[in-house]
């Protein structure tokens, strides 16, 4: 487990005004400034990543077995920041019958016809399993924020800051809601460099085999970075809770994002303090009798 002094500086405090200019992006840096050596980190991350995949699988079984509480994670950032990476690394171990991912893209006319947390709810993770939204309702705070223009509810106007006010409230409410009744909501920023962005989108335009990877929005949304961060921290800056709070990551080094997200679902998880059902003293009666007349058949002779 990565020491909770550590996680907690990546753990966004309810009201807190965020500047994502202060936040590391990769993570590297020792308190006295100097870089941890890479490699170092690497083979730590992935031990940690190794043990908490193996913890995550068992966690989820018994989230299925109590089914008391339903997990949802939910994971933005800029283009290449290594989202859907570090979904399939953290997740790879857990069950696939107790996770769900769902992947959101711009919104189809049915869906802009509907409020805009509609087609979020319909994708909200049942009790017992683990739901993962790779892009969210924030999108609708963010790219939305940043192109005015997709908001499809003319009879509000231009949006102006109470429209956002507004939408950071609904977000809040709705999560508050969720959490109530029995959902742990996790927020993950990844939280990557401009210049990293850059090698990884090189990367895209130099491998065949990650071509298909590339978009043509890619290199526009690039230019608007200054303004997705302001989205961002607004964003972020408004809808950190406690109930469902925002951790922003540091991105530019994949090994150390995906440990961390491991270590802080894994210890989330952990507080729940979930258990087995228990059994009653009839139903264990009925256990002891089926015991016992399983123990008396044989195989053999059945017809
Ligand atoms: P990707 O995740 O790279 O496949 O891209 C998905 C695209 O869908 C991104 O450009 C998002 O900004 C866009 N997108 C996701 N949700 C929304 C939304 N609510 N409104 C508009 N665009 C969205
Ligand atoms: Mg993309």
């Amino acid at each position: 487990m990565i020491p909770q002094k550590i996680i907690d500086q990546f753990i966004i405090k309810p009201d807190s005004k965020v500047n994502l200019k202060q936040h590391p992006t990769n993570g590297l840096e020792t308190a006295a400034g100097q870089e941890f050596d890479k490699n170092y980190i690497k083979d730590k991350a992935d031990e940690i990543l190794t043990k908490n995949r193996v913890e995550l699988d068992a966690m989820q079984e018994l989230l299925y077995a109590s089914d008391s509480h339903s997990v949802l994670l939910i994971f933005q950032a800029m283009d290449a920041a290594g989202k859907d990476g570090t979904i399939r690394h953290v997740m790879s171990g857990v069950n696939p019958q107790g996770c769900q991912v769902f992947s959101f893209k711009r919104p189809s006319p049915e869906e802009l016809d509907h409020n805009f947390l509609w087609r979020y709810m319909k994708s909200l993770p049942e009790r017992g399993r683990i739901g993962i939204f790779n892009r969210s309702y924030y999108e609708d705070v963010l790219v939305v924020k940043v192109h005015p223009e997709l908001i499809n509810e003319p009879q509000f106007g231009k949006p102006d800051e109470k429209f956002w006010e507004k939408r950071y409230q609904d977000i809040n409410n709705f999560e508050k809601h969720l959490a109530r009744n029995g959902t742990l909501i996790l927020k993950f920023f990844l939280h990557l460099s401009k210049n990293e962005q850059k090698k990884r989108f090189l990367e895209r335009l130099t491998n065949p085999a990650k071509y298909w990877k590339f978009s043509d929005t890619d290199l526009p949304e690039r230019e608007r970075w200054k303004d997705y961060q302001h989205a961002y921290e607004d964003a972020i800056s408004a809808t950190s809770t406690k109930n469902a709070p925002w951790h922003v990551i540091p991105a530019d080094h994949k090994h150390l994002a995906r440990a961390l997200v491991a270590d802080i679902i894994v210890a989330a998880v952990s507080e729940l303090k979930l258990e087995y059902p228990t059994v009653s003293a009839a139903q264990m009666e009925k256990l002891v009798a089926a015991k016992n007349l399983l123990e008396k058949t044989n195989d053999d002779s059945a017809a």
